[in-house]
């Protein structure tokens, strides 16, 4: 029976235990001969549609993609998996093409991708050759339509192709858009048939979405990768001037960056392409030119330094982090400058006044969206015109009470009125300067420190004031104008409020504690995979993901059985990189085990138990001293998770332990209704269902506390 067949086939090669939402049923529509209309978000996992039953038909699955630099990352990715396939486009010589059609002849691929110019040369090769095709996926089916954000002249072609063959097979249309109208035109202008439609919805679960307002961007970047320890990101700005200012930046501080935007020659934007997709680069400073094409599967965060036109762009630059379904962020970092660049590009577009209305109306919903206190997944989700049922996501920064509020009434006062004496004629830092008292010759010079205002805010952080004035311009009780050299004034807002003495509230973010990313093993099997990318010269994620290479970090498997059960890995890339991993991972195992034998001060022989006992003991020792987990693991040359693992054996020792210190605040609640729902028994189920930021050892602290 096909079904068990597809879902050995899933494990077998794919190395993943179950459909995700929609493939099984879409999956089955195939298979049933009919044809089939996939809309899932970036991410959701439509090339797995096509490529289940591309194993399981008789004959070749034609793959129609216009990405072609795509292409050889999926066939490598497939091949990698033990599945043959080719493709076939513009990047090969004649010889290379020779080659690959003589294979396609002798039916040695179950998977042919071909670039939508080269249909006409391909059919007649099939028909010659009398090739079974079984199904035709045409991915990125929205660039048959002009009402499509990428329309592809040639993708026109595809129904007359379709219709040329000797027997028409099943057809699957795959895309991320789903407005009506592009949906309908796809259907027709590819000829499907009575298609089933399989809609899943937008939501992407795994991303993360904060806004904050009135942030200094550059230091708001910085402090956020330093804290990320090499993850891989994107940061967009809206101009080009801007990513060489963010991109020197990082390169200064001798972060791995690389820039790409449209005025760089395309031999040097090829080349950051290719480093960031390779892992020699971590963090990619950006245009929206960057994107397209993007495939790579381990984006952990998005960081927008500038708010885009509309929702549509910002939904689809920020959907590309976490590809793989990892938990990763998505932030927007808005400042009220942002919006005065949007105004201007319309102004200055060609657009129609029609147009031109639309735009701004767009426009319109992004600001709200920077603004609003509902749950920011609700309000994308809503804007897409679909339900989303639950009040709160309980991922994003409104959800998650990531930001507060805080009065500044006093303070908006002092600045408001500083404004106001300096007539609304100087910019931010003049402004600061006068309220702080500054004596620099500008100031001196045009006699500003007779102004009543001058050094009334002398006791404040320079920082501090700057600050605050920026979150007033972003919530718009101040503008700053659009000259060359742009001065404060005052709104209406602000008036009213000098009048009623009405308070004023800004938001600001809550400084968490960051958590380092780091793990020993982790960072270990990277560098493995690293080298074996190199080695090969394929790209790190077609190795092993970042999901898998941290399940394996985490659960350490010793055998070949223990490292199937890996997710992500199939029976193909084990043969090929098992060993290699495994013998990393065993190597890791004892090394940690030789540093607490030393610790222990004991002779070979001792026991195993009495070994342990010995090193939880010395944990809890330094522990009681009041040493967090990180200093101890640090002071013992053990990882965090081993000196967890101590403190929770002292747990079931009777030791007495303060667990609450493993449980995030406000968490407690939460983990134990996760656990009242689906038990204890296992604990990666109960991590799955709850944020981020709470981790193992919160869920073990709190299994421990209430005996559950
Ligand atoms: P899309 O084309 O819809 O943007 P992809 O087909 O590229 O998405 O898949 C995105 C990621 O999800 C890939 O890394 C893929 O391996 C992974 N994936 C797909 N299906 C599953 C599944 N059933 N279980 C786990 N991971 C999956
Ligand atoms: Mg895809
Ligand atoms: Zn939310």
């Amino acid at each position: 029976m096909w079904k068990d067949e597809s879902l050995k086939i899933l494990k077998n090669y794919f190395g993943y235990d179950s459909f995700r939402k929609g493939q099984k049923e879409a999956i089955e529509n195939i298979m049933l001969g009919k044809d089939t209309f996939i809309i899932m978000p970036t991410g959701g996992g439509k090339s797995l549609c096509y490529q289940v039953p591309a194993l399981l038909l008789e004959g070749a699955t034609l793959v129609i993609s216009p990405l072609i630099s795509l292409m050889k990352d999926q066939v490598d990715t497939l091949n990698n998996m033990g599945i043959s396939a080719t493709y076939i486009n513009s990047t090969l010589n004649n010889i290379e093409i020779d080659e690959r059609i003589n294979g396609i002849r002798n039916n040695q691929y179950k998977l042919i991708y071909l670039a939508p110019e080269r249909l006409d040369s391909m059919s007649s090769i099939l028909k010659m050759n009398n090739i079974n095709i079984s199904l035709i996926a045409i991915d990125e089916a929205h660039c048959v339509s002009k009402w499509g954000h990428d329309f592809r002249p040639s993708y026109r072609n595809v129904q007359g192709f379709i219709n040329q063959l000797v027997q028409r097979p099943r057809v699957l249309a795959c895309t991320a858009t789903a407005t009506e109208i592009v949906k309908e035109d796809i259907i027709k202008l590819l000829g499907l048939k009575a298609p089933n439609v399989f809609f899943t919805g937008f939501n992407r679960e795994n991303l993360n979405f904060k806004v904050f307002r009135g942030e200094n961007n550059d230091k708001f970047i910085l402090d956020y990768i330093a804290a990320k320890n090499e993850e891989n990101g994107i940061i967009y700005a809206s101009t080009r001037r801007e990513t060489e200012h963010i991109y020197n930046m990082l390169c200064k501080k001798g972060i791995k960056a690389g820039i790409y935007h449209a005025g760089l020659e395309e031999d040097i934007r090829k080349e950051m392409q290719e480093n960031f997709m390779y892992d020699n680069i971590n963090i990619m400073v950006a245009t929206n030119a960057f994107g397209m094409g993007i495939d790579k599967s381990n984006v952990r965060f998005v960081i927008h330094n500038n708010m885009p036109k509309n929702l549509e762009a910002y939904y689809q630059e920020a959907g590309r982090a976490g590809r793989d379904g990892e938990p990763s962020e998505c932030i927007l970092l808005f400042n009220s400058g942002d919006v005065s660049t949007q105004r201007y590009f319309i102004e200055s577009s060609t657009l129609s006044p029609d147009k031109k209305t639309q735009e701004y109306d767009n426009l319109r919903a992004m600001v709200d969206y920077c603004y609003t206190s509902k749950c920011l997944r609700k309000y994308i989700l809503e804007y897409f015109g679909e339900e989303y049922l639950k009040k709160s996501c309980d991922n994003c920064s409104n959800c998650n009470n990531d930001i507060e509020e805080k009065e500044i009434t006093l303070e908006a006062q002092m600045i408001f009125s500083c404004v106001y004496r300096l007539k609304e004629r100087y910019g931010i830092s003049t402004v600061v300067d006068v309220l702080k008292g500054s004596k620099n010759q500008r100031v001196l010079k045009l006699s500003l420190d007779k102004i009543s205002t001058y050094a009334l805010m002398k006791d404040y952080d320079r920082k501090y004031v700057e600050e605050i004035t920026n979150k007033l311009v972003a919530d718009g009780y101040l503008i700053t104008t659009n000259d060359e050299y742009p001065v404060l004034k005052l709104t209406l807002k602000a008036v009213n409020t000098l009048k009623n003495k009405e308070k004023v509230y800004v938001s600001v973010r809550k400084v968490k504690q960051v958590q380092k990313t780091e793990d020993g093993l982790f960072t270990i099997l990277k560098a493995l995979r690293k080298s074996i990318s190199e080695e090969l010269n394929l790209p790190p994620y077609i190795i092993f993901h970042d999901s898998t290479l941290k399940e394996l970090s985490t659960y350490m498997p010793k055998n070949e059985e223990e490292f199937l059960n890996i997710k992500g890995v199939g029976e193909s890339k084990f043969a090929k990189y098992g060993e290699r991993f495994l013998e990393a991972i065993i190597k890791y195992t004892e090394d940690n085990e030789i540093k607490s034998n030393l610790s222990d001060y004991s002779p070979k022989e001792q026991g195993e138990t009495k070994k342990k006992i010995k090193s939880y003991y010395e944990t809890y020792e330094l522990y009681k001293k009041g040493l967090s987990i990180e200093e101890i693991a640090k002071f013992r040359g053990l990882t965090e998770l081993t000196i967890q693992n101590h403190i929770f054996d002292c747990v079931l020792e009777g030791l007495d332990v303060n667990l609450d210190d493993f449980i995030p605040e406000y968490m407690e609640d939460k983990i134990l209704e996760v656990i009242s729902n689906i038990g204890a028994s296992k604990l990666k189920p109960i991590k799955e269902q709850l944020p981020e930021e709470v981790d193992y050892a919160a869920i073990k602290a709190v299994i421990c506390k209430h005996n559950l």
